[in-house]
């Protein structure tokens, strides 16, 4: 049996499933997690080589208003 350890939270886990490629967080809210750390990483990223470009301030946690692939914070004044 593989123990896995979550690359958001740290802790060890199983794998649910032998097939598939091996899943790097215990659950899907650390997979949720990660993926919106690494929109604000991104932002970040982008801020810095553009000083020029507006901040964008990541949206809070749990306002539920993430999409696949969209950086839907941008509207988030609405
Ligand atoms: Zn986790």
């Amino acid at each position: 049996m593989n123990t896995l350890y979550c690359a958001c939270c740290g802790q060890p886990f199983h794998r649910s499933s032998p097939r598939g490629p091996a899943p790097l967080y215990c659950s899907r809210d650390c997979r949720r997690q990660i993926e919106v750390r690494r929109r604000v990483w991104a932002s970040l990223a982008l801020a810095e080589r553009v000083p020029a470009a507006p901040r964008v301030t990541p949206a809070p946690r749990g306002a539920g208003g993430f999409h696949q692939g969209g950086m839907t914070w941008e509207r988030a004044s609405a």
